[in-house]
């Protein structure tokens, strides 16, 4: 079975594996994110040669190498930009890998790689246009059009969680203020909990806790409420500003925001449907993420080309 290699560089661990041409993962390995560049690399370039030493019955030797990872790509697709919790900003990681390794090499935004998995082998698989929103610690986007993922002119398009929801609003973790990751971004939500809620029940705040703490019985009941009122509002705004601008097939939506208050997920649904024209939401699908990492290395491996060709 021909094979790529495929790798999924996060902010707290990185995941490296053999992606086979009917989807199959093989020989995973997992390292933890360091913060210093060399033990990174070194980390990486360990994590890839296990990999090639040792193929798994069947598989060939891969002919290529994608990587999903955190941060903006510069449109040549060879280096990491602005990856505030990777050691890699400005290097030229494509080269690297393929001095090393003698790969062809793709770097792709983990967003889109996220959207262009989910496209190949979600719930809403072939559905195109296809939208997929991550409310993680921050918002994720992925745009698949005709295939593939929407680039925009300087490989930065879909940033939807960095405009503006109240103007001169909160500060956003990019700087700008009032964006809507600052009201619905995890990492906000619980950052205002910590600010309004006082101390939190396991010494850090998660969506899951101000979730609890807004139910009956809670002492801080109404204060919760509003908070996450708030997130539901800038959630629900965002998801019908970008069904609006974009008109998608089909909307998968996931994340820890999700995850930890699945309630959410009916909310912006019915908001959706109710707020957009029909020619928008009568045929409109929402499906929910494959979730995990699995979804990432298929898009990075389908970044490369070697494997699949373009559905149309
Ligand atoms: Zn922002």
């Amino acid at each position: 079975m021909r094979t790529v290699l495929a790798g999924d560089l996060g902010g707290t661990k990185c995941r490296f594996a053999l992606v086979g041409e009917d989807f199959s993962v093989h020989s995973v390995q997992h390292v933890p994110t360091v913060r210093e560049r060399a033990p990174f690399l070194q980390a990486l370039e360990q994590s890839v040669a296990r990999i090639l030493a040792s193929l798994p019955k069947g598989c060939e030797p891969p002919t290529a190498a994608g990587f999903g990872t955190a941060g903006v790509i510069p449109k040549d697709g060879r280096s990491i930009d602005r990856a505030p919790n990777l050691p890699l900003d400005g290097f030229p990681l494509a080269k690297f890998v393929e001095d090393r390794f003698g790969l062809p090499t793709t770097l792709l935004n983990d967003g889109r790689a996220s959207a262009w998995g989910e496209f190949l082998r979600g719930h809403a698989a072939g559905r195109d246009p296809l939208l997929c929103l991550f409310f993680g610690t921050g918002i994720g986007i992925g745009l698949i059009h005709d295939g593939r993922p929407l680039a925009g002119g300087t490989n930065a398009a879909g940033e939807i969680g960095h405009t503006t929801f109240r103007p001169g609003g909160r500060r956003c973790p990019c700087g700008g203020l009032g964006h809507f990751e600052a009201y619905c971004g995890g990492r906000a939500i619980t950052e205002r909990a910590a600010e309004l809620l006082g101390k939190a029940p396991a010494g850090t705040w998660t969506v899951g806790d101000v979730v609890a703490a807004s139910r009956a019985g809670s002492a801080l009941q109404t204060i919760a409420q509003s908070l996450l009122d708030e997130a539901a509002d800038a959630a629900c705004t965002l998801v019908e500003n970008a069904c609006t601008l974009l008109n998608p097939s089909a909307v998968v939506l996931g994340g820890g925001v999700l995850s930890g208050w699945p309630e959410l997920t009916a909310r912006i649904e019915t908001h959706v449907r109710s707020h957009t024209s029909h020619a928008i939401h009568d045929r409109l699908q929402f499906a929910p993420t494959l979730g995990g990492s699995d979804a990432i290395l298929w898009g990075a491996a389908a970044s490369t080309e070697a494997l699949w060709p373009r559905r149309r």
